[in-house]
């Protein structure tokens, strides 16, 4: 045979490896295993170890797999190829609780699929970026994610199957029960129907969910012993036990102790590493029960103890999700800053090339998915206090020195002007720029730079009394809001300010510097009590300031918006 023919053979079934890797995945391995890598060309490698790693993560070798994908999306040159292993590892991430390096890299998705226009690859990295907001239990994206693929023509039946799964599933953790048995069942059966086992059992076990919902436990029993036949199953240990810790419940709840007993403690010798968590929680709690019911107090305590150990786990692997999706929302809000400062650029270069308008369009898409993440996290912070309050604090302040961030100093601004307005009281606000900062990163570095920037939010709280709003606005910028004070006492607590500023010691380090602040004020009887106009008018002073030799206050005054 010559070694021409033979690469169309390898190429041929390579491609068959890949029609196959989810849905018979034994023959796909057997197919892999006949190619003779040698005659495979660069691109063609890659496909196949993606495909080998797929079959791998099948068989639970998450971690293998996951080192694969990252070798091979440093090396893939195809466009195409890459898009199907990032969705991949999209998937995988999730899996290993990698949030915000799965925020990042769905994110990179985005704006990659905008540049195909071929829609079956984009429905394919759809479906990993739906595995992926599933797992972060982020049911309103998958929702929008979905409703790209699911009703739409020609989807290949994996991407559609894993779509439908995702979809009723995400109704339900939104408690939606507007779903009828037959919609459950038919998405069920298209998915038989293709043999997509996997994709089967996800969505007979969602269907087991709503039966026990409505209360109607013997029928959901029944689904619950066929699939516990399906072979698939059986060999998925993840579904094994998803699959037993619902038939433990439902057997309790119908009064066959010995049986539910049974399966539950089975679960807990299939996992006993607690990959499926929440298979587990529910086994514990089952067998908590039947202890309890039979007296058996010393037992029940035992299940009672390390059930709260893992639920205690879980909400701080919750938390770390939530905050993953917090800081990609700060990152965004950076980025879509960064994109509003170029507009304005844009606007005065006219005659330069103007943003373009599909990245914009791409930040935008984050965007919005961003702020829907945000509106469920509201929603799921609901529940639990502890985590609201954290969150609440990781919302409003600055990381770097612990003061309030921008949008929390703009939240209280506003609310204290909109008081000052209807008790007619006076309020000043101060603008702060540290002076030829730059220098300090530049001379430095941005170790030093940052510790400057506590020293200063150090003082400056120092100098304030607790009436004051004190904030960082972003880089080396700070704002104050004074409340009730006339202007010649907010010019003082300014000089105050300054003066501080000018006497930090670089104590942390051998380098000798000098910081030095300037500061814009202006006050509600000049400019009225709507803060756009009362920042406008400290910047203006801030800008003389920095004209007429830094390190010194101006106060606003209405010849210098003229
Ligand atoms: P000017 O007196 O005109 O204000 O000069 P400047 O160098 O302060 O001017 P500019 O506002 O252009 O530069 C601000 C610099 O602040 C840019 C950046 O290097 C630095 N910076 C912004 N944020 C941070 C931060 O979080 N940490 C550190 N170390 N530096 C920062
Ligand atoms: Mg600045
Ligand atoms: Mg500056």
């Amino acid at each position: 045979m010559n070694s021409a023919v033979a690469g169309i053979y390898e190429t041929e079934a390579l491609q068959q490896a890949d029609e196959l890797r989810i849905s018979d995945k034994e023959n796909a391995r057997k197919l892999l295993d006949s190619i003779d890598k040698q005659k495979l060309s660069a691109d063609e490698v890659i496909l196949y170890e993606y495909i080998d790693a797929v079959i791998q993560l099948f068989d639970g070798d998450v971690k293998q797999a996951a080192e694969v994908y990252q070798r091979l999306l440093l090396t893939v040159e195809d466009a195409k190829l890459k898009i199907r292993i990032q969705a991949s590892y999209l998937n995988l991430l999730a899996s290993l609780g990698k949030w915000e390096e799965g925020l990042a890299l769905g994110e990179a998705l985005f704006s990659q699929l905008a540049e195909t226009d071929d829609t079956e690859l984009q429905q394919r990295a759809y479906l990993g970026l739906i595995a992926f907001y599933d797992q972060l239990e982020q049911p309103e994206t998958v929702l929008i994610l979905t409703s790209r693929i699911v009703d739409k023509e020609n989807v290949p039946p994996e991407v559609k199957c894993g779509a439908l799964a995702a979809r009723i599933n995400a109704f339900f953790k939104l408690d939606d029960y507007s779903y009828t048995f037959t919609d459950y069942n038919d998405a069920s059966q298209f998915c038989l129907k293709h043999n997509l086992t996997i994709y089967y059992a996800v969505l007979e076990v969602s269907k087991v969910n709503w039966l026990m919902n409505k209360g109607e436990y013997s029928e959901a029993r029944l689904f619950l012993e066929k699939l516990l036949e399906v072979p698939e199953v059986q060999n998925f240990v993840p579904q094994t036990t998803t699959v037993l810790s619902k038939y433990a419940e439902v057997n309790l709840l119908l009064g066959d102790t010995a049986e539910a007993k049974t399966a539950a403690q089975r679960v807990l010798t299939l996992d006993t590493e607690v990959n499926n968590s929440s298979a587990v929680i529910s086994a514990l709690d089952t067998l908590h029960k039947i202890a309890s019911d039979e007296s058996n107090f010393e037992q029940a305590l035992r299940y009672l103890e390390q059930l709260m150990a893992l639920q205690a786990q879980e909400s701080s692997a919750q938390l770390s999700k939530q905050l993953a999706i917090q800081k990609a929302w700060f990152e965004i809000d950076a980025k879509q800053s960064q994109i509003e400062l170029l507009d304005k650029q844009n606007a005065l270069l006219t005659a330069k090339a103007k943003l373009s308008g599909e990245s914009l369009e791409n930040s935008l898409l984050a965007l919005s998915l961003v702020s829907l993440l945000l509106a469920s996290l509201i929603f799921w912070s609901y529940r639990s206090h502890k985590i609201q309050a954290k969150l609440k604090y990781y919302a409003r302040t600055d990381m770097l020195t612990q003061i309030s961030n921008r949008a929390y100093f703009n939240e209280q601004c506003n609310d204290c002007l909109n008081q000052a307005q209807k008790n007619q009281s006076k309020m000043s606000l101060i603008l702060l720029d540290l002076d030829h900062f730059k220098n300090i990163n530049d001379s430095y570095g941005h170790q030093i730079g940052d510790w400057a920037l506590t020293q200063v939010a150090k003082v400056i709280s120092a100098t304030l009394d607790e009436e004051a709003i004190f904030g960082r606005l972003g880089g080396e910028e700070f704002g104050i809001l004074l409340r009730g004070e006339h202007s010649e006492i907010a010019l003082q607590i300014a000089e105050r300010c300054r003066v501080a500023i000018e006497r930090i010691e670089p104590t942390v380090s051998e380098y000798q510097f000098k910081l030095t602040v300037s500061l814009g004020v202006s006050n509600t009887s000049q400019v009225g009590y709507k803060f756009e106009n009362l920042y406008a008018a400290a910047d203006l002073a801030l800008y003389q300031s920095k004209h007429y030799g830094r390190n010194r206050v101006y106060e606003y005054s209405a010849a210098m918006a003229e």
